[in-house]
C-alpha cells in the first residue's frame, strides 16, 4: 500500500469531482471548512520555523514557567501537537521536508551545503502562489541561502542577513528584532490577500548569545565541560559554541533559554503585527530539529543522531478563527505541515506531497493510527509506528570513521526503541529491535534506494500488512 493512499482516499472521498472545481471554488470550499468569516477569500497563512527549538524547554510542553510563552499562546485556541518528529535532524534537510512534504531521500536536500532542492519538487509555496496566494519568506540562517533553492515559489525571499556568528565569522545569520521587522516592512506594503508569509528565526541555534541575557557565571563546584576541537559536541563543548569564561551545563542551558525568552515576544510582535493589518492568519510554529543537552553525551549540538532529542520539535497550530483549546497526543510529521497549509486553502495536495493534514478540525482530517513516520541521517534511520519509536544504525559504524560535517568521529549508536506517552517527558529507550519497525525500515531503505532525487516515492506493497501483522497497526 502506497505510504500516503489513506490521505488522498479521503480526499477523493470528502470532495468527490473537485478536479474539475474552479480554483476560486475550491478557495471558498477551504474557507468554510476553516471557518472564515467570509467564505469566498482563503485565509492568509503564516508559517513560523525556529531554527534549533527543543519543545521541551517550553512552557507549554513542561519548560519553565513563562519560557516561550508567545508562541505557546498559538495554541491556546487551536491545537498543540504533542509529538511533532522532523523528517532530519539538519536545518537543510528538514526544512526542505516542511516545504515539499516529502523525505530527504525523495527532495536530494541533505546536510551538505552543496545539496540543493531540484526544480522537480513542488513546494507548498509554489501551490500556493499558482492559486493566487502572494508569498513571502524572511530566513535568517545561512544555510537556507537562495543557491540551495529553498525559494521556489516565493516572490520575495528575503535572506538579508548582517551579524556575524562569534565563533564563526564566515556565518553571517540575522536576529529575531532584524526578521521581524523586515517582514513586518514587507506587510505592510503587501496590499494583495490571501498571502502565505513564511518566517524563518535564527535565534536558539548556538553559539547562545542572544542580545538580551541574564548574566550568568561558572559555580565553583559544577562540574566543567571541556571545549571541543571540532562541532561535534560529543563530551564536551562544541568549538563554534564556546562562550567566554562559561563551562557548565547549566550557564550553557541558561543561556539556550535566553535565546527563547529573547525571540519569543518577536513572534508575538510578528502575529500581533499582521493580525492588526488585514484578515488575521492561520498560524502554524514550529522547528526544523532539537539540540542535544547531554543526550548520548552530546552536548549543545544537532544533527548527530535520530535520537528524540534531535528530531522531536514544537508544533503549534492557531486556526483562522478561535476555538476550544486541543492537545494531540499520536505523532504527526513535519511532512504534515504543507498539506495542512495546502487543505486549509482548500487546494489540491500535489502527488509527490507524502504528508497529509494535521488531525485538526480545519481540515477535517482524523487522528490515524494506521502510519509511518520516519526520519533520516546520513548514518542513521528511525520510524515511527502509532507510539512506537526505533532507530538504528543505517550500517556498521567502525571507530574511526570521520564525520565531515562536524569535524568529530562519526559513532556508532545502539538500536533503541521507545514509548511515545501522552506526557510531556521524553520516554526512557529499550535497547534492542522493535521487530515490526525493523522490517519497516528495510522497506524504507529499500523503496528509496533507487530514488534518491526522485520526485514521488511509495512504500513497497506489504509493509503496512507486515506491521499489521505484528501487531504494531491497530
Ligand atoms: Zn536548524
Amino acid at each position: 500500500m502506497p505510504l500516503r493512499l489513506p490521505t488522498r482516499l479521503r480526499r477523493d472521498h470528502r470532495s468527490g469531482s473537485r478536479r474539475r472545481h474552479a480554483a476560486a471554488a475550491s478557495l471558498a470550499l477551504a474557507a468554510a471548512l476553516a471557518g472564515c468569516a467570509d467564505p469566498a477569500k482563503p485565509p492568509n497563512l503564516l508559517l513560523i520555523t525556529v531554527d534549533t527549538l527543543r519543545p521541551d524547554r517550553l512552557e507549554c510542553y513542561g519548560g519553565k514557567p513563562g519560557v516561550g510563552a508567545a508562541m505557546c499562546a498559538l495554541a491556546e485556541h487551536g491545537t498543540r501537537f504533542q509529538w511533532a518528529i522532523a523528517a532530519a535532524p539538519y536545518t537543510g534537510p528538514s526544512v526542505a521536508s516542511i516545504l515539499t512534504s516529502s523525505y530527504p531521500a525523495e527532495h536530494g536536500v541533505t546536510q551538505s551545503a552543496m545539496s540543493y532542492l531540484r526544480d522537480a519538487n513542488v513546494t507548498v509555496a509554489e501551490v500556493l502562489r499558482a492559486a493566487g496566494y502572494l508569498t513571502a519568506a524572511f530566513v535568517s540562517n545561512p544555510v537556507l541561502d537562495k543557491s540551495r533553492s529553498l525559494d521556489q515559489g516565493f516572490a520575495v525571499y528575503d535572506q538579508r542577513m548582517r551579524q556575524r556568528e562569534r565563533n564563526r565569522p564566515r556565518y553571517v545569520e540575522r536576529i529575531a528584532q532584524d526578521t521581524t521587522d523586515a517582514a513586518l516592512a514587507w506587510a505592510q506594503v503587501a496590499v494583495s490577500e490571501p498571502w502565505f508569509l513564511w518566517v524563518h528565526f535564527q535565534d536558539p541555534h548556538g553559539p547562545y548569545d542572544p542580545p538580551v541575557a541574564a548574566s550568568v557565571a561558572d559555580r565553583p563546584n559544577e562540574e566543567r565541560l571541556p571545549v571541543r576541537p571540532d562541532h561535534s559536541g560529543h563530551g564536551g563543548i562544541p568549538a563554534y559554541q564556546a562562550l567566554p569564561r562559561l563551562f557548565t551545563a547549566r550557564a550553557y542551558e541558561r543561556r539556550y533559554l535566553d535565546e527563547i525568552r529573547y525571540l519569543d515576544p518577536h513572534v508575538r510582535r510578528l502575529v500581533e503585527g499582521l493580525d492588526a493589518l488585514g484578515e488575521p492568519p492561520a498560524v502554524l510554529l514550529t522547528s526544523d530539529h532539537g539540540e542535544a543537552f547531554g543526550e548520548d553525551e552530546v552536548w549543545f549540538a544537532h544533527g548527530h543522531s535520530l535520537g528524540l532529542d534531535q528530531i522531536r520539535v514544537p508544533l503549534l497550530w492557531r486556526p483562522p478563527q478561535p476555538r476550544a483549546p486541543a492537545v494531540v497526543a499520536r505523532p504527526v510529521s513535519l511532512l504534515d505541515v504543507a498539506p495542512t497549509l495546502l487543505r486549509v486553502a482548500g487546494l489540491e495536495l500535489p502527488p509527490g506531497f507524502q504528508g497529509r493534514p494535521l488531525p485538526v478540525p480545519e481540515t477535517g482530517d482524523a487522528e490515524s493510527s494506521e502510519r509511518l513516520i520516519f526520519s533520516e541521517h546520513a548514518h542513521r534511520l528511525a520510524v515511527i509506528a502509532g507510539d512506537v519509536y526505533y532507530a538504528r544504525d543505517r550500517r556498521r559504524i567502525g571507530e574511526d570513521e570521520r564525520d565531515t560535517v562536524s569535524g568529530g568521529r562519526i559513532r556508532a549508536f545502539p538500536r533503541r526503541s521507545a514509548r511515545l506517552s501522552a506526557e510531556a517527558g521524553f520516554p526512557g529507550y529499550i535497547p534492542g529491535d522493535a521487530k515490526g519497525l525493523e522490517a519497516a525500515l528495510a522497506d524504507y531503505l529499500e523503496a528509496t534506494r533507487f530514488r534518491r532525487g526522485a520526485h514521488r516515492s511509495e512504500l513497497p506493497e506489504g509493509t503496512q500488512e507486515t506491521l499489521s501483522a505484528l501487531g504494531y497497526l491497530e
